[in-house]
This record gives C-alpha cells, structure tokens and sequence, in this order.
C-alpha cells in the first residue's frame, strides 16, 4: 500500500437507496470506497461515476453477500490489492412482507441469509484484516422494525433484531483490537424499499413520526460518516436510531 493511499470502505448494497448515499458520503470524508451490489451494475456504476466525478475515489466489487465463499474472497482481495478496510457498513438488505401463517421457508431463508447471514459474513471477512491492522469501524444498517416488531414483518424484523445481538457481542469480541462495532436502526426513509407502499400506509406511518416527515438516505449516511470517524472513537456496541422519533 502506498504511504498516501487513502483508507478504505466497504458498503454493501450501495447501488442505491441508502447504501448509495452512504457511498457517496464516505467518498466526501477522503474514504476510497468500495461499491457492493448485488445484480445492478448500471446502477452501481452511475454511483462510482457520481464520486469520480466529484474528485473522490471508488471501486466496483460485486458480490452476493449471502455467499459467504464470495464475501471472503472479494475481502481478501480487498486486502491483498489496496490494504485492510477502515470502514464496513453491512448496508444491503431486503424485505419480503407477509403475515406469519402465509411465510413461506424459501422468503424467510433468504430474508434471514441476505440480512442477518450476510452482515455476519462480511463482518467476520472484515474483522480478520482489521484485526491485523488493530483499527476499524463496523457499522450495521438495522431498521426500526428491529427494535419495535411489524406485523406482517417477522421474518425482517427477526433478521434485523438478530443484528442486535450480533453486533454487541461483536463488539465485545474485538473492542481490545480497537475496532468498534456500532447498529444504526433507521425509520421511514425514502428509497425503492418504501417505494412500494401506499399513499394510505404512508399517511398512517406519518402519523407516528413526532418530526412529521420521511427521512432521506443522507439523514443515514450523515451518522455513519460520525460513526466511521475518530470523532466517535468511544462509541461502540451501540444502537442509533434515525427515526424522526418514531421510536425512542
Ligand atoms: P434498496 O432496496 O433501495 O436497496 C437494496 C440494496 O441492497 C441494493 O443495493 C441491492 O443491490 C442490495 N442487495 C440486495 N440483496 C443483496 C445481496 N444478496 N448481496 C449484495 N447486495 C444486495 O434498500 P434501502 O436503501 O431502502 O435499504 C438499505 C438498508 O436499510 C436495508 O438493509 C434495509 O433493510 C435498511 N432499512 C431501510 C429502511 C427504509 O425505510 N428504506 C428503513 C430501515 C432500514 P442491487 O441494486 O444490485 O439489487
């Protein structure tokens, strides 16, 4: 690794939506950051472009993140080509809703193995580098419905409460290495995720927001921006929300 070379990140499903404007921002702090998406090239790359375009530094890795095979070779290479990562933020995630006797094993197999698994994987790929270099941060992309349960949401909030209890103890294993490993649990943000609900959901979901609006993917980024910094150095095995204050 070059002496100037700039610390790295890796954001999962960065291609759009939140992880898209995680990207973008760990971009603005100086990172060289890495793009993983899942099947959405076009997108991805317009993502690397935008940062290029701007003076920043980024890189395509494609993989699915719940292939752990895939996961530690692509962190590997990471490793070997540019250096150990600064920055993990398990970002990528999906939600396929259903009430619980309508779950179906295949829905709940592949919401558990992308949003729970995955973020496991990578956190193990990334902490085996991090833990030779004694630095990094970690941060998961949780979600309120973690904190609060949904109905028609188990198999998701199941996925994203276990990210909960993954990250403490995580962060209890590495904090003598001085990697931090901190959950973010965002509310309604505005992305394709919730694209897909309806006016009248969304009036429903408004009413239980104190602030009075949707946030937007920068409302999440700006906080893994702190959580990625020195400026957060005594902050881990913690839960943050970004919910207008939905849940508190
Ligand atoms: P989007 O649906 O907009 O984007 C999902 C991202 O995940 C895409 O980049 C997609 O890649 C990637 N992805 C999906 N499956 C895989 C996989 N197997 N391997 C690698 N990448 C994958 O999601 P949001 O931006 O809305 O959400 C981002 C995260 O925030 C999720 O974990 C979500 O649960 C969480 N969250 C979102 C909330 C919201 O209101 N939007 C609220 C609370 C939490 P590709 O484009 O290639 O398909």
């Amino acid at each position: 690794m070059e002496p100037n070379a700039k610390p790295r990140a890796l954001v999962t499903g960065a291609s759009r939506g939140i992880g898209a404007a995680i990207a973008v921002r760990l971009a603005q702090e100086g990172y060289q950051v890495f793009i993983n998406y899942m099947g959405n090239e076009e997108k991805a790359a317009a993502v690397r472009d935008q940062i290029r375009a701007s003076g920043g530094s980024a890189e395509l890795c494609q993989f699915d993140v719940s292939q752990s095979a895939q996961v530690d070779e692509k962190f590997d290479w990471i490793a070997k080509n540019f250096g150990p990562l600064a920055v993990l933020v398990n970002n990528a995630g999906i939600t396929i809703d259903g009430l619980l006797l309508r779950l179906k094993d295949e829905d709940l197999a592949k919401t558990l193995s992308i949003d729970l698994a995955g973020a496991i994987y990578c956190t193990r790929a990334a902490a085996k580098h991090m833990m030779k270099a004694r630095e990094g941060s970690i941060v998961q992309i949780s979600s309120v419905i973690g904190e609060t349960g949904n109905a028609g949401q188990s198999g998701y909030a199941a996925a994203k409460s276990g990210l909960l209890g993954f990250s403490k103890s995580v962060a209890k294993e590495l904090g003598s290495r001085k990697i931090r490993v901190n959950t973010i649990t965002p509310g309604y943000i505005e992305t394709d995720m919730t694209g897909a609900l309806t006016e009248n959901q969304k009036e429903a979901i408004l009413r239980t927001v104190p602030l009075g609006f949707f946030g937007a993917p920068e409302d999440v980024a700006s906080l893994v921006a702190f959580l990625a910094s020195p400026a957060s150095r005594y902050i881990t095995g913690q839960v943050i929300g970004v919910n207008g204050g939905m849940y508190m």
